[in-house]
């Protein structure tokens, strides 16, 4: 056997779990077809990604926590609110008795320090620019075929195969596993600017009837935005000039933090929620967001994915790697918290973008509701943080070995 696990995909989540698995002394490789100098890695772009309480646990427990917080900015306070309505609802991370809700951080810095860190795993081989081309999957072992950026073919075995490929894996359709899809139909536009008013730690999430804005606190007093815009729209709103592209945000966020200025470069990604039918296959596993595509309304993608990465490091630690209880404690464990957070962003996109009176009515009691009934506010804030359920050793903040 030339390993006992191959990754394919060295993303946020795929080179996440080469650090996780390091102390358990396994032959790991990483098979990735970007090039990791390459200022285009899709996961390492420059979108602000907000990290969870469970994440910050998860790398505090891989000892990467020093080197990530130093470059994040946390988040105190979430505050929600439905454009047009006079209503908003907050969360506080003094009320949840913690120091910060989560804390953003630039993909590209988080990046870095991943890609440093794996330099110094023994027995882990990083296959790069490589890509997976083929997949055969037996009792023994799984057969990986892969072919270099110079056109040059080679056959890996492996114990494992881990597919962290991303959104439109390619492993995931060599698995014969499907995936459900669905468009949303918006763009999420993502760039940075500067706020009037500083943002203090605090995140904003705005309602607006074309879809959610959320503005992030990020380095430098500046503000990261994710602001979803109509399919349709996407390329006029790309094509704008600072003044007209702020102009038009503003409309959508309105003067909570005054004027917005200084609009940094800014890029789109297509919405579209997916969801593998099924986690595992004789000898493989879906991770992250080759098992489940998440809208970004409430930043979890990533952070229900290195949910992924804790479990599966479980299992591998209490099971024999050849045997079948790994996967299916995998796919029982991981089941819950996936259709869970896939149900709850897509059920929160598809209520907030209903107009009519009756709906906006309801929302308003929603909204209410959530400030004023105790334990509700509690409840939502733990699930925020991924803190609800059975949480993995890594989840916990318990190193594996
Ligand atoms: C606008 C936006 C904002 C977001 N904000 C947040 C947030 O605040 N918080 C949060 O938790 N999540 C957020 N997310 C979600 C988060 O970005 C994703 O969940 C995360 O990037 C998934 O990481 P991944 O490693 O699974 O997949 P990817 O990032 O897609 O990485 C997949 C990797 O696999 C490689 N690959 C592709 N094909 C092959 C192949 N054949 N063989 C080998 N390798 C291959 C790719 O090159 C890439 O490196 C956001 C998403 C968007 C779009």
């Amino acid at each position: 056997m030339d390993y006992d696990i191959v990754i394919a995909g060295g993303g946020m989540v795929g080179s996440s779990l080469a650090l996780a698995l390091a102390p358990l002394s396994l032959r790991v490789a990483i098979v990735e077809p970007v090039a990791r100098t390459a200022v285009a890695q899709p996961s390492f772009d420059d979108r602000s990604t907000a990290l969870s309480r469970s994440t910050q646990r998860m790398y505090e427990a891989m000892h990467l926590w020093d080197d990530i917080v130093a470059a994040a900015t946390p988040v105190e306070r979430i505050h929600v609110s439905d454009k047009g309505r006079f209503g908003f609802s907050h969360i506080d991370a003094k009320e949840q008795q913690v120091e910060a809700l989560g804390y953003v951080v630039i993909n590209r810095v988080l990046g870095a320090v991943l890609q440093d860190a794996l330099d110094d795993v023994p027995d882990l081989d990083i296959v790069c620019p490589a890509k997976i081309t083929n997949a055969a999957f037996g009792p023994d072992n799984a057969r990986v075929t892969l072919q270099h950026a110079e056109g040059k073919e080679e056959s890996l075995t492996c114990r494992l195969l881990v597919a962290a490929d991303g959104a439109n894996s390619s492993v995931r359709d060599m698995l014969g596993i499907a995936a459900k899809k669905v468009s949303y139909g918006q763009r999420a536009v993502v760039g940075n600017l500067l706020a009037e008013k500083p943002l203090e730690n605090c995140a904003y999430e705005r309602f607006t009837p074309h879809g959610p804005l959320a503005l992030l606190p990020i380095a430098d007093g500046r503000a990261g935005f994710v602001w979803t815009v109509a399919d349709s729209d996407a390329d006029r709103v790309l094509a704008l000039d600072d003044a007209a592209f702020l102009a038009e945000l503003q409309e959508a966020f309105g003067y909570r933090l005054g004027e917005f200025s200084r609009v940094g470069a800014r890029a789109a990604y297509p919405l579209v929620l997916s969801k593998a039918v099924r986690l595992t296959a004789t000898r493989a596993v879906l991770v992250g967001n080759a098992a489940h595509g998440l809208h970004p309304v409430a930043a979890q993608g990533f952070n229900l994915g290195l949910r992924d990465v804790a479990a599966l490091c479980d299992c591998i630690a209490d099971c024999d790697l050849d045997d079948p209880e790994l996967l299916q404690r995998y796919a029982a464990w991981r089941k819950g918290d996936q259709t869970k957070l896939v149900g709850f962003t897509d059920g929160l996109v598809r209520i907030f973008s209903k107009q009519s009176t009756p709906a906006k009515a309801l929302r308003d009691i929603g909204m209410l509701g959530f400030d004023m009934v105790p334990g509700v506010r509690s409840l939502f804030a733990k699930h925020t943080m991924g803190l609800a359920g059975r949480l993995p050793r890594l989840s916990r903040g318990v190193p594996l070995s």
